[in-house]
C-alpha cells in the first residue's frame, strides 16, 4: 500500500458513521479504535486500552453473554456480531451492534479481531414501539392470545347484548363461570409453559361443549372461563355445567400436585336471571362469582347453582 492509499483508508474509515476498531488477540488490547467512539459514548479513544475497557462500559445484563459470546466464537475463528447496550460517559445507555471479523494467521490461529460498531438505539427503539403497538392490538381485538377462544372483551360485549335481550323478551339468561382446581400447583409442578398447554386445552374442550348457535364461550382472564347461555333456565344451565366439568374429567389431564385426585378438575358457579330494569350484567357477575367461590369453599370439582 502506499502511504497515499493509507491517508486515503484512514479518511474513509474514519468519517463513516459506523466505528472501526481492532484488538490484538494475545495482548487482548485495542490497537486502534475510530475517534467517532467519542462523540457517540463520550469516551475518548485513548481510553480504550483493552477487552475489559469494552466489558466494563456494558450493560450489566448484556456483558456476560455478549461477552462470553464473542470470546467463544473468536477463539473458534468464527466471524460474528453482536447486539448489546453500551454505556455513555455520563452513564446511559446506547445500543451497538458490533460486527466481528477473525483475522487468522498463516498457521490458522487467531491474531486479531477486527470489527465495525454501529449506533442501533434508533432501531430498537422502533423495535419496541412495534410491540407496544402489538400489545395493544391484542387489547383491542377479541380474540384471546394464547388460547384462540373469545376474549374479556368479547364476552363483555356479548353479555351485554345478551341480558338486553332477555331484558325485553323475559327469557332467562344463564351464566357459567368456570375455574381451574390448585391451578398455582399445577404451575408449581410443571411449568408455566405447560400450565399454558393445559389452558389451551381445557378451552378447546370447553368448545367442543358449544352447540346452539347464541351459546358463547370466553377465557375471561388467567384460568377462568365463562359461558353465556342465551334462553336457558336453572336446569338446562346445570346440565351444560355438568357437561363441561365431565368433559375435562373424562380428558384425563395429570395434576400430581392437585389435592383432590391426580387429575385436572375444576369448579364452576351458575346463575339464571331475567334482568330487571335496574339491573346491571356487573352485579349478574358479582352474584355467580360468588356461587363459584362457594363451590370452592365446598371443596372444589363441584358446581354451586343458585337455584
Ligand atoms: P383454586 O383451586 O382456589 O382456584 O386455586 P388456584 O391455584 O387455581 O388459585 P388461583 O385461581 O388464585 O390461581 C390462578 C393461577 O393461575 C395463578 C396463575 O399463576 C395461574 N395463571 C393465570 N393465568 C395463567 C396463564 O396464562 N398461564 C399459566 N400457565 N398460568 C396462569
Ligand atoms: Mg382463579
Ligand atoms: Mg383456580
Amino acid at each position: 500500500m502506499e502511504p497515499d492509499d493509507d491517508a486515503v483508508y484512514k479518511t474513509l474509515l474514519e468519517s463513516t458513521r459506523a466505528i472501526p476498531w481492532k484488538i490484538d488477540w494475545k495482548t487482548l488490547k485495542f490497537a486502534y479504535i475510530g475517534p467517532q467512539i467519542e462523540a457517540l459514548l463520550g469516551w475518548a479513544p485513548s481510553s480504550w486500552v483493552s477487552v475489559d475497557d469494552w466489558a466494563e462500559r456494558m450493560h450489566p445484563e448484556d456483558r456476560a453473554w455478549a461477552v462470553d459470546f464473542c470470546v467463544a466464537q473468536s477463539k473458534a475463528g468464527v466471524d460474528h456480531e453482536a447486539d448489546y447496550r453500551a454505556m455513555t460517559k455520563s452513564g446511559q445507555y446506547v445500543w451497538i451492534r458490533d460486527v466481528v471479523h477473525v483475522v487468522r494467521n498463516e498457521d490458522g490461529s487467531v491474531d486479531s479481531l477486527i470489527g465495525f460498531m454501529f449506533d442501533i438505539s434508533e432501531r430498537k427503539r422502533t423495535e419496541a414501539k412495534l410491540l407496544d403497538m402489538q400489545r395493544e392490538l391484542e387489547e383491542l381485538s377479541f380474540k384471546d392470545g394464547l388460547t384462540g377462544v373469545a376474549n374479556r372483551r368479547r364476552f363483555d360485549a356479548i353479555l351485554h347484548q345478551e341480558w338486553n335481550h332477555s331484558r325485553r323478551t323475559k327469557l332467562p339468561l344463564s351464566l357459567l363461570m368456570l375455574d381451574i382446581d390448585y391451578f398455582k400447583q399445577y404451575n408449581d409442578c410443571y411449568g408455566h409453559l405447560q400450565g399454558d398447554q393445559c389452558l389451551k386445552q381445557v378451552a378447546a374442550i370447553l368448545s367442543t361443549t358449544i352447540t346452539r348457535p347464541r351459546d358463547f364461550m370466553a377465557r375471561f382472564g388467567g384460568e377462568e372461563f365463562v359461558l353465556v347461555l342465551p334462553e336457558t333456565d336453572e336446569d338446562g344451565a346445570r346440565q351444560m355445567a355438568e357437561r363441561c366439568r365431565d368433559l375435562i374429567a373424562k380428558a384425563q389431564i395429570p395434576h400430581a400436585r392437585s389435592e383432590i385426585g391426580s387429575v385436572l378438575t375444576v369448579s364452576l358457579g351458575v346463575g339464571t336471571t331475567v334482568p330487571g330494569k335496574t339491573d346491571e350484567p356487573l352485579m349478574f357477575i358479582e352474584a355467580v362469582d360468588q356461587l363459584l367461590y362457594q363451590a370452592k369453599q365446598r371443596g372444589r370439582s363441584r358446581i354451586v347453582t343458585s337455584g
